[in-house]
């Protein structure tokens, strides 16, 4: 089965074509600034790679592009369309609604649409993504593979504020989490390498990239994660403060006549390592600028590590015991430098790092020594498997 895997974002499309379930990647593609002068299509399939720049006015006319580029002769990805079986959609957001991956009909939009007002960055962008496979082709089944889904076995305990109840019957605010679909395929990758059966494990898993999130999982079960009722709780992260005392958006209100879109944006855009150190949000910056001796980017680097070992500390209390932590997304893929940052603080787990093992990017790996109690892994993120996969196993 030939599954067209989409991500949408609000001026970006990235794509790739999987079959499944062998999960061969026939090729991928990443559309930018989409509806924006300057739009970019980097299409990469097995035998090479292409750039082509062109003005692509919205995500419909962006997929015909992809999609003319699929059967283009000189690609040799595709003979024709119809060889393409289905859609298989991210969408950020899907409330206590979706509890699982489900198949697009008209309320599915409807409900996505609706959730748009907890996601208005994401499922407007989703739904995009939506429509223009619909309009280009229509005969194929659309299957939609939500961030929240797999947090949805969390017990109220763990998903509640401490606010009226009230505003939980009236609107729903509770902890929904985010990024389930990376901690699902890490959790159970890292089940299988280590050869354990996932009902039997606890686990927990730390996807740190730019947006970052923590989960504690037991018997392949979410039982609590770090982001809440937006992606704006839990680590600190590439531009969002993560956790904070609420106190402080009234106080800066006051002081500093800020308005709700201004405190929005400050702790969305402004905070996180690029507020701490006021030069990047990126971690290779901040690792070079701590390396340099820096003194914004050494602070930025410390309360980032010691946020995510606060996590790590508080989900093995609430687990009771840890089987291993699983490392994974943009930063903790790449760098040896905060991996080790990490795995020096959780000595009091019983896990040492075994450094010989730790100089890489991007691989699968067990990095703790063979004495450890608890295993320090890595595993990279595959978030297109596990929407192929979700997809194919919801068709057959
Ligand atoms: P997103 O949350 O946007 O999906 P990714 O998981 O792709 O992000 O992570 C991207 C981030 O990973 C970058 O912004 C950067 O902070 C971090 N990163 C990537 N490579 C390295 C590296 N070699 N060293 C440290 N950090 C890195």
């Amino acid at each position: 089965m030939k599954i067209l895997v989409l991500n949408a974002g609000s001026s970006s499309l990235k794509y790739q074509l999987i079959s499944m379930p062998e999960w061969d990647v026939l090729s991928k593609w990443l559309v930018d600034k989409i509806a924006i002068e300057g739009t970019v299509i980097k299409h990469v399939w097995k035998e090479g790679k292409v750039e082509i720049a062109g003005n692509l006015e919205n995500h419909s006319v962006a997929l015909k592009k992809v999609l003319e580029l699929l059967v283009d002769p000189t690609h040799w990805v595709l003979t024709s369309l119809e060889e393409i079986d289905a859609a298989g959609h991210r969408v950020v957001h899907g409330w206590e609604h979706f509890v699982n991956s489900s198949k697009i009909d008209d309320h599915a939009k409807i409900k996505i649409d609706e959730l748009s007002e907890l996601a208005p960055l994401h499922n407007p962008a989703n739904l995009m993504g939506i429509y223009a496979v619909e309009e280009v082709l229509p005969n194929i089944p659309n299957i939609a593979v939500f961030d929240t889904s797999f947090h949805q076995t969390m017990e109220p305990s763990a998903y509640m504020y401490s606010i009226p109840y009230k505003y939980y019957e009236k609107y729903k605010v509770r902890r929904y989490g985010f990024h389930g679909t990376s901690h699902k395929y890490v959790s159970h990758r890292a089940a299988e390498m280590l050869d354990k059966d996932i009902k039997d494990m606890n686990i927990i898993v730390c996807h740190v990239g730019n947006g970052a999130s923590v989960s504690a999982i037991k018997g392949g079960k979410v039982v609590d994660t770090s982001m809440g009722f937006t992606p704006l709780e839990g680590l600190t992260m590439g531009t969002r403060s993560g956790d904070l005392d609420p106190a402080i958006v009234a106080f800066l209100m006051r002081k500093e006549n800020m308005t709700i879109e201004d405190i929005d944006h400050m702790l969305n855009k402004q905070s996180g390592v690029l507020g701490i150190s006021g030069v990047s949000s990126d971690m290779r910056d901040i690792e070079d600028g701590h390396i340099a001796g820096k003194v914004q980017e050494t602070l930025a680097l410390e309360i980032y590590v010691n946020k995510i070992v606060k996590y790590i500390g508080s989900y093995t209390a609430i687990l009771n015991w840890c089987d291993a932590v699983v490392l994974t997304a943009g930063t903790l893929e790449n760098s040896a430098y905060i991996r080790k940052m990490i795995a020096d603080k959780l000595t009091w787990l019983g896990i040492f790092l075994d450094e010989s093992k730790n100089d890489f990017r991007w691989e699968e790996r067990i990095i703790s020594t063979p004495e450890s109690k608890s295993v320090l892994m890595v595993v990279p993120t595959n978030e297109e498997y596990m929407i192929a996969k979700e997809t194919y196993d919801l068709l057959k």
